[in-house]
């Protein structure tokens, strides 16, 4: 009985996008979700088995045969196959955009696959080996290598190294026979550490695991789990992964890419030993390949990861997590544009799972689904640890005025309370961090004359200045240039350095303290391999004293003799023409003020700001959350920012200015046009039109962009649909964008 397969080809293209009838040769197995070669027009091409049939209405001389199986296991699982073909109605991809997300991108064009050594064994009894041996004294060095394999199989390359050949000829005698054999590559393979014990849970942590357990034993629940800093919410995603496990179930954990620390990935290996599975960007091909496959096998249950790792191949899944949720990074900035949110709970809602969504500072939107009147479909039942383990007190944090400080005189870019407090923490043997949020040593250099600032060429912005190399450098495009000595435009001399980073914090703090020992991480500092492991590890042992860097230090980092934490300006990202700039503001500031006090010794933390009497900079120093989030959901609604509206830009880039303003009309055109045809979208509609984009050039191109603003209301995601068709269009000499409530308009 002939047997054709549907298959979808590895080729993202509009054209190509739905299913093409194979014939499955005489004796070939396939399963769906199996990945094959097949030919396709003049060549052959991977593709993915959707689904196996046994007619067809296809005229059978025209359909080809498949020509191999690429794995001798459906490398996609059924479930997976599925969320892919939602995906593709739900973000506006190909299907096969979706089924790449399933697999190690290396494994498309057999970039990657199992590494294998070759392994002899005996091939006769072991009694006739031993009376070969007997009759084999010729030859000492091939005697000792057939006794090895006496023993039980050996790596070829091992006996090589005891006789040269001699496996070879042993197997040519008859007496062993050479197979090859799968090995993996571990990642951290040297951090394997002994069991660490179970701490005591605290009473809101023992009820939060109760709560989810239960939701387990009654086909899953959706829970917002928000825990103070500090209030061991860790511990609580633990207990809840076992409980899944004993029930013969496994888990995912998502963690933002940059918390993926050897520190945290060595931390969950203690507690899952080789059950435990870790997928990120920085594993190598071959490692990743292989952590998917023990997650594919069945060996490993429990998987922790970024954001793609919500795609983990588990068969059964318990309990799926997303830590530190507010953050922008579970939303994927290539296509498919999905959110690892929405994915989780699709796979959630598939397995009967729990999802939980975990953070101190859940984004705004998060924590109104937790809100009564919310529709059950969309609602999350909200868990809260508002104290921190072993009783320990929230830092107090002081909110230091920085225009009294110019007043006083004081031009440093420490206040005196700063400098105090750091002083302080060094004499008492501790430990400082200091956050700010920008890196480089100045962020501009400007003519004191005539007020002229050193720009990019290529990009709409000013050039920071970085004293390592003595050069401006564009944080746009990464373009350098030395900086001028006599202004360009007035050839005044009086070219000055203005704003702080990173660097210039690091400099002034060994100013100030030339005994301290002081590290800095930024983008600038961690480009190497294992660089964020050299500069933790040093500071964790105590080698450095102060840590200064940017949001890389502000999450997740458990340091239990930091006790002071500066932050030396808590406004850079308060002023930022973006919606959520307040909300970004205060989560900054309440997980970098967390990084405090986290052991026996109290936390102090010193707020440095030029507006004091911001609400984000008060609650946030108050770490009051949900104060923050009920003036912030106020502000929302009336200033009609999400989630109460959704906001949707076309960017067009173009090297020509012409070019991307005419695109940006016409496409603006084109959406009038759809309004027009649909009065009810017309009505949700808040704002339309086509302008300059606020980054008006970056890397040498033009940016024109359609804005609009809409209700959230279900006309709003038919508009999108629409815009992205506009996108999927070519035009000539621009590039379209689509951005739905993007992380920055800029
Ligand atoms: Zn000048
Ligand atoms: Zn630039």
């Amino acid at each position: 009985m002939t047997e054709y397969a549907e298959v979808i080809v590895d080729l993202s293209s509009e054209q190509v996008d739905r299913l093409f009838t194979y014939r499955v040769p005489e004796g070939m197995k396939l399963a769906p979700g199996q990945r094959v070669e097949v030919p396709f027009r003049t060549k052959s091409l991977e593709g993915f088995v959707i689904e196996l049939r046994e007619t067809t209405e296809l005229d059978e001389k025209i359909i080809r045969p498949v020509l191999r199986v690429l794995e001798d296991y459906p490398a996609i699982l059924p479930e997976l196959v599925e969320l892919a073909q939602w995906m593709k109605g739900k973000y506006h991809c190909n299907l096969v955009d979706g089924l790449r997300q399933m697999i190690p991108s290396q494994m498309r064009g057999g970039r990657v696959r199992e590494k294998t050594v070759d392994v002899a064994r005996l091939a006769v009894p072991a009694e006739e080996a031993e009376a070969a041996l007997a009759a084999d004294r010729r030859a000492p060095k091939r005697q000792e290598a057939l006794r090895a394999l006496i023993e039980g199989p050996k790596p070829v390359p091992f006996l090589n190294a005891i006789a040269p050949g001699a496996v070879k000829k042993l197997a040519q005698m008859g007496l062993a026979v050479i197979e090859s054999s799968e090995v993996r590559r571990t990642p951290y393979a040297a951090l394997t550490g002994s069991a660490a014990p179970d701490p005591e849970l605290m009473p809101g942590q023992k009820a939060a695991v109760q709560r989810i357990s239960q939701a387990l034993d009654e086909n899953g629940g959706r829970f917002l789990l928000h825990g103070v800093t500090g209030s061991g919410k860790t511990e609580v995603y633990i207990r809840v992964i076992r409980r899944a496990m004993a029930m013969g179930r496994g888990a995912i954990i998502l963690v933002p890419e940059i918390s993926l620390t050897p520190q945290m990935v060595d931390w969950f290996r203690r507690r899952f030993g080789g059950d435990a599975a870790v997928l990120h960007s920085r594993l190598s091909a071959g490692e990743r390949f292989d952590e998917w496959k023990r997650i594919r096998s069945g060996e490993a249950k429990v998987v922790i990861g970024a954001r793609s790792a919500v795609f983990a191949p588990l068969e059964k899944i318990g309990v799926i997590i997303v830590d530190e949720e507010h953050e922008s990074s579970y939303i994927s900035d290539k296509r498919p544009r999905y959110d690892a949110r929405d994915i989780a709970r699709w796979r959630c809602d598939h397995h009967g799972a729990a999802l939980i969504l975990g953070s101190a500072t859940p984004s705004i939107s998060t924590y109104m689904k937790a809100m009564p009147g919310v529709k059950p479909a969309n609602r999350l039942e909200l868990i809260e640890m508002n104290e921190r383990v072993q009783g320990r007190a929230l830092p107090e944090v002081e909110i230091v005025d920085m225009r009294a400080e110019l007043v006083r005189g004081n031009r440093s870019i420490f206040s005196a309370a700063l400098a105090d407090a750091l002083k302080d923490c060094l004499e008492s043997g501790h430990q400082a961090i200091l956050f700010i949020n920008r890196r480089g040593y100045s962020t501009f250099v400007s003519c004191r004359a005539c007020g002229y600032v050193e720009r990019c060429d290529q990009c709409d912005v000013s050039m920071t200045y970085h004293q390592a190399d003595g050069m401006l450098h564009c944080h746009y495009c990464g373009d350098m240039r030395l900086p001028p000595k006599i202004c360009p435009k007035c050839g005044s001399k009086f070219i000055r350095y203005f704003g702080a980073g990173t660097q210039k914090v690091e400099e002034e703090v060994a100013r100030l303290f030339p005994q301290a020992r002081v590290s800095r991480m930024d983008i600038d500092t961690t480009g190497a391999k294992d660089a964020h492991e050299k500069i933790l590890g040093a500071f964790r042992r105590g080698e450095t004293q102060v840590l200064v860097g940017t949001q890389m230090i502000a999450k997740g980092l458990d340091f239990p003799n930091v006790t002071l934490v500066g932050v030396v300006a808590a406004d850079l990202s308060l002023h930022v023409p973006d919606y959520r700039s307040v909300e970004r503001t205060f989560q900054l500031i309440t997980q970098v003020a967390g990084r405090a006090g986290r052991a026996e010794y109290p936390g102090r933390v010193v707020l440095q700001t030029y507006d004091p009497d911001h609400y984000g900079i008060q609650l946030a120093a108050k770490q009051d959350y949900r104060a923050f989030y009920f003036r912030e959901e106020k502000m929302r609604r009336r200033g009609l920012y999400p989630p109460f509206t959704v906001l949707a830009r076309l960017l067009v880039s173009s090297k020509s200015e012409d070019t991307a303003r005419t695109v940006a009309k016409a496409l603006e055109g084109r959406m009038n046009g759809l309004l027009d045809a649909h009065p009810d979208w017309r009505r949700d509609v808040v704002q339309m039109r086509a302008l300059e984009a606020p980054l008006k050039l970056l890397r040498g191109e033009a940016r024109w962009q359609v804005f609009i603003k809409m209700y959230a209301r279900e006309c709003a995601d038919e508009v999108v649909s629409q815009m992205e068709l506009l996108e999927r269009q070519a035009f000539e000499g621009a590039r379209v964008e689509l951005e739905v409530n993007p992380n920055a308009m800029l």
